[in-house]
């Protein structure tokens, strides 16, 4: 099924949008903000929740449209919390999203909320379903947008709603969407305190919201309309467990940080980009981090390479591991496109060049486009012609462009990440061994540290502690080669993916790799490897690559950190002999119902085994981790926390009766 979503059917009316596919407007013509205000706001009572509330606030909504009702809730937020350790979370279901010129065209009507719109249209992600968290103002607002059908999205959410705003069109136009599936969600995602708001007072919904659990009550609605319905959960059907999970063999460790109470200090082991964007996410929630990292700087291993490309290999039809990067991906860019603004040299979104450079790629590509899974504003066919034009070089084949994608210089982001208040770095501590003493990881470095939370993030050292000697990580040797870009020829605008890869120029050199040695951890440069990275490049670019051959070139080798199925190792760490008495059975019978909870080691996280693509999974992965600590809403679906749980490996080695 495709994955792809139809845009809205926005026509105009006094500069208002209004939905032609339902017939109905996306906010009031005579004032939107006094709308959303009365109806969302006031009725949720938000002024003073947010006032005295500690912590995470979640606010979920049906319908994010033109992300009006989003604006003024951020702003409240913003204007009401002053602590840079508490974020709102807000999460929005849109089946029909806004193209990005009628979502600007919307918004330019509020030039009060100038800054909070130009935040969205940036990050904003192409129309593609699944669930896309964006971090905006530094952190202090988090937006999870979930693309599709909201009953169906809800169902894959794992968060608990402090508020919700039902504002999915009224029932009589709109029967689809306020259905009993979605009161089920709405009640699953409940808390006890839990407040709705919702414009429509029909029958329906006021019936269903009933059976769901919530104290209903009628309120004058706004403008014309006489009636409005808000109330509270009184008693939320799944209080007792700890999140609302998928299946319970995925299912999380109960939280061990609460919202509401002080944050106990997190051990972070690794300063690379899988360990600081783990800090980052953190410390954005209140959570004091401490990293341990060996080397005296960040990022001197796999995250250490000049420049990286940003973007996504994208099949012809998704699948869960796609989605997960095309989420990564989108994550990323929200988080990176302020910081480019704030410090030169971190990167750019210039656009990447994926080219067809053999007829494998070429057909790959072909199926890609005839597919037509992905809207343009992700990726597009481009011939050779006009992908030279956008490289300006000659290049070696048409492809597809990738034009919010770019590179990032990941050593410095993992600098920029770990430069907050509530991180503290310790670097040249090497961790020797880690090891649990009933109440706490003791953890042996130069001293000894101690942490409720501990978050492993070590790429193949990681095999080095005892819990986690038995994860299936493998180094794959990469070379990348640096020389002076050639004055004879214009400089490159785009990142070009073919065999390898380039970025623009930076300081008047390219960097460009990189060569792929599986089982190989010898760290010195090599000719032979240098030949190689030329001989792809010339492939990709003709001119340039043989220019760059007549230059002096220098090198880095690193250890790229990888898994059996090129998909990372996020999430809490599994108690081996625990699992294997548990799921014993699988040995016997492969489709044996896996109904037991899981064992997990208390509190011990990893986050690893990002291979060549740490620059689009390792932030997710790291937003993912700070969710489960913290007991806040998570950013991926439960089908693609379950492709990166640490436990996959267990479960299939016993299937295969390998364990
Ligand atoms: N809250 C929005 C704002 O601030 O602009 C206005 C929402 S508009 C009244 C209703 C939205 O619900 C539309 O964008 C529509 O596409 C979306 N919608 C309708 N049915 C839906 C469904 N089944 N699942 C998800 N979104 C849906």
């Amino acid at each position: 099924m495709s994955k792809r979503l139809q845009t809205a059917e926005v026509s105009w009316s006094d500069g208002s949008p209004e939905s032609s596919r339902f017939g109905d407007i996306y906010f009031n013509r005579d004032g939107g903000v006094a709308e959303t205000e009365h109806v969302f706001i006031r009725a949720n009572r938000l002024q003073e929740r947010f006032a005295r509330h500690q912590g995470h606030f979640v606010i979920a909504e049906t319908g994010f449209g033109t992300g009006l009702n989003f604006l003024c809730a951020r702003a409240l937020w913003l204007s009401t919390v002053q602590s840079t350790e508490q974020q709102l979370h807000f999460i929005s279901c849109e089946k029909y999203p806004l193209s990005i010129d009628d979502l600007r065209q919307a918004l330019a009507a509020f030039p009060q909320f100038e800054d909070g719109s130009r935040q969205l249209i940036d990050a904003y992600p192409a129309a593609v379903e699944g669930f896309y968290t964006l971090r905006l103002d530094g952190g202090r607002i988090l937006l999870t947008l979930l693309f599709g059908d909201a009953v169906q999205q809800l169902a894959r959410l794992q968060a608990r709603v402090d508020s919700w705003f039902l504002d999915g069109f009224a029932p009589a136009r709109n029967p689809d969407l306020w259905t009993p599936e979605l009161f089920e969600q709405i009640a699953r995602l409940s808390h006890t305190g839990t407040r709705f708001a919702t414009f429509t007072a029909a029958g329906i919904v006021r019936r269903g919201l009933q059976s769901a659990g919530f104290r209903v009550e009628k309120l004058p609605g706004f403008g014309r309309k006489r009636d409005m319905l808000a109330g509270e959960m009184t008693q939320a059907p799944t209080e007792s467990s700890p999140m609302p999970a998928a299946l319970p063999l995925w299912a999380h460790p109960p939280q061990r940080l609460s919202n509401n109470s002080p944050m106990l200090p997190v051990i972070v082991i690794g300063a690379g980009l899988a360990g600081a964007s783990t800090a980052r996410a953190l410390a954005e929630k209140g959570v004091p981090v401490q990293v341990l990292e060996r080397h005296a700087e960040p990022a001197q291993e796999g995250s250490g390479n000049a420049q990286g490309a940003l973007y996504a290999k994208l099949p012809a039809n998704p699948t869960d591991h796609s989605q997960f990067h095309l989420s990564g991906l989108e994550y990323t860019r929200a988080l990176l496109t302020p910081l480019l603004e704030q410090h030169a040299g971190l990167g750019g979104l210039c656009g990447v060049l994926q080219l067809a450079l053999n007829d494998k790629e070429q057909a790959r590509q072909a199926d890609v486009l005839a597919a037509d899974n992905y809207p343009e504003t992700l990726a597009r066919g481009v011939d050779r012609e006009e992908a030279e034009q956008l490289s300006g070089l000659k290049t070696g084949a048409q492809g597809l462009f990738f034009p919010t994608a770019g590179w990032v210089s990941p050593a410095d982001l993992c600098r920029v990440l770990l430069d907050h208040p509530l991180i503290q770095c310790r670097f040249n501590h090497p961790v020797h061994d880690i090891d649990h003493d009933g109440v706490h990881w003791q953890i042996q470095s130069h001293g000894r540290f101690q942490a409720q939370s501990l978050i492993v993030c070590c790429a193949t050292s990681s095999r080095t502690l005892g819990p986690l000697s038995w994860l299936p990580l493998k180094p794959i040797r990469g070379q990348t080669t640096q020389a002076e870009a050639p004055a004879s020829l214009p400089g490159l605008n785009t990142v070009v993916c073919g065999e390898g890869y380039i970025s623009p120029a930076q300081q008047g050199r390219y960097c460009f790799g990189a060569s792929f040695k599986v089982g190989d951890e010898a760290l010195e440069v090599r000719e032979e490897e240098h030949a190689h990275n030329l001989h792809i490049l010339t492939r990709a670019l003709p001119e340039l690559g043989s220019a760059l051959t007549e230059r002096s070139r220098t090198g880095r080798v690193a250890l790229r950190c990888s898994t059996p199925d090129y998909l990372p190792i996020a999430g809490p760490v599994p108690d081996l002999e625990g699992y294997v008495e548990r799921y014993a059975k699988l040995r016997d019978d492969a489709r044996w119902p896996l109904t037991e909870p899981p064992a997990y080691l208390p509190g011990l996280y990893i986050n690893t085994g990002h291979g060549s693509k740490g620059l689009i999974s390792g932030p997710i992965t790291g937003e993912l981790i700070a969710a489960l600590i913290t007991g806040t809403p998570s950013p991926l679906p439960a089908s693609q926390q379950r492709i990166i749980h640490p436990g996959r490996f267990i479960i299939k080695n016993l299937i295969r009766k390998s364990l």
